[in-house]
């Protein structure tokens, strides 16, 4: 049996992570399952899974906790700490799908004990990449990615050469408004940023494929993750989200691939690798599809990817400045504090304020850099968007 773990168990992808788990509960020994506010959903997993340990991030839910896993025998725990400390507890293989940068001290903690990483939180690899891939290479452990577009072009990559490869293209569905006006976009709400044309997930995130930001997490995650260059690294409107990324190669092939909009897939191909087992997911009827669509992005309206390859340009912190202004302005905007398209202005500010002290090429990275990094570029971020409000 294999012993895995779930870090962010109640999110969408923990839910579909525990959805692959469910049907063939003799394979797996689950060791630790976390969450945040969604006690009941945490409690009922981890007593379904019969997991050693529960976490939820929240400590003051902690009495709650252990009242909804009862007498089950499910250990119940709570706080930033007891996560990481249940990411220490050995597992062969762990999901890191925790929203925002509050994921990489897990996720560092599961590589610290050589489990394979399955990498939903790009924001590890945006704020620490170094870091984070030379854990998994001093400890022996592995990551594999499961954001849907790098899982992609791992699967392209298979058996490729790296020097072989001449671009990597990652598409984007567009988001919510990929057929708007830059002035509607102006105006746009967080409920109509957050409802997604073709995927189905968390809200953060929903709203980060509306302003793009998400397509520049996984930019500097493409970076981080194949070791290209970032000239090297282009998006692709496609607005079926089918063709999820395409690999060149320096003879002119292009690999693409190609399946239906289910995270399942890819967290079920990090769940089997190297295998490819048989996935609960629908079957293309391309016939029936017809036509596939691709256009270039949109700058103007997309300034988050400008804003990518200059946080790859800087190097350094620049990935943990630009997450953790995103997060901020993000916020800010959930709570119509600030508009839609001032979010990437908030972002772009507190890059140009910070980057001379925080975005140092080849500066020294560690767990506390990266920390501290964040907490300057959060206090940052909430000056320029009072000031803005
Ligand atoms: P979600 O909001 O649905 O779930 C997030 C999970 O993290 C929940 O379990 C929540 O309780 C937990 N959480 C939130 N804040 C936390 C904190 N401060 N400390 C500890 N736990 C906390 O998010 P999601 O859509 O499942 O996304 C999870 C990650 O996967 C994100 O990094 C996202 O970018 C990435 N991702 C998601 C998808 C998708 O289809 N949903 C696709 C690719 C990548
Ligand atoms: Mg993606």
């Amino acid at each position: 049996m294999r012993k895995v773990s779930i870090f962010g168990a109640t999110g969408s992808i923990g839910q579909n992570t525990i959805d692959l788990i469910k049907r063939d509960p003799s394979a797996y020994d689950v060791v630790a399952l976390s969450g945040g506010q969604n006690i009941q959903q945490l409690a009922e997993d981890a007593v379904v899974l019969g997991a050693d340990v529960a976490v939820t991030a929240d400590e003051t839910r902690l009495s709650e906790l252990r009242a909804a896993l009862g007498d089950s025998g499910v250990e119940a725990a709570a706080g930033a700490r007891a996560i990481v400390e249940a990411a220490c507890r050995p597992a062969d293989w762990v999901m890191s799908a925790i929203v925002g940068a509050a994921g990489l001290p897990p996720g560092l903690a599961a590589l610290q004990q050589g489990a394979t990483l399955a990498l939903a939180n790009k924001e590890s690899l945006v704020t620490a990449g170094q870091l984070i891939m030379e854990t998994a290479q001093n400890h022996g452990g592995r990551i594999l990615p499961v954001d849907s577009e790098h899982s992609a072009v791992f699967q392209a990559l298979v058996g490729e050469d790296m020097d072989a490869v001449e671009r990597i293209v990652i598409t984007a569905s567009g988001g919510a408004f990929r057929d708007w006006t830059l002035e509607d976009m102006a105006r746009a709400t967080p409920e109509q940023a957050s409802s997604h044309p073709n995927w189905n997930m968390g809200q953060r995130i929903t709203v980060d494929s509306a302003s793009m930001f998400n397509k520049a997490l996984e930019i500097i995650e493409t970076k981080e993750f194949f070791n290209c260059s970032h000239e090297q690294i282009e998006v692709l409107v496609h607005p079926e989200s089918l063709v999820h990324a395409l690999v060149g190669f320096k003879d002119g092939a292009l690999m693409a691939h190609v399946g239906p909009p289910d995270m399942r897939h890819a967290i079920g191909y990090a769940l089997h690798w190297p295998e490819r087992q048989h996935l609960p997911v629908a079957r293309l009827d391309l016939a029936n599809i017809g036509a596939l669509h691709f256009r270039a992005p949109d700058p103007q309206r997309y300034p988050a990817l400008r804003l990518a390859h200059e946080v790859l340009e800087l190097g350094g912190h620049a990935g943990a400045v630009f997450n953790a202004a995103k997060e901020r302005a993000l916020d800010a905007f959930l709570d119509h504090r600030i508009g839609f398209l001032q979010m990437a202005d908030v972002v772009e500010e507190v890059l140009s304020q910070l980057s001379p002290s925080h975005c140092l090429k080849n500066a020294e990275m560690s767990l506390d850099t990266v920390t501290e990094t964040d907490h300057v570029a959060r206090r940052t971020a909430d000056t320029v968007i009072e000031q803005l409000a």
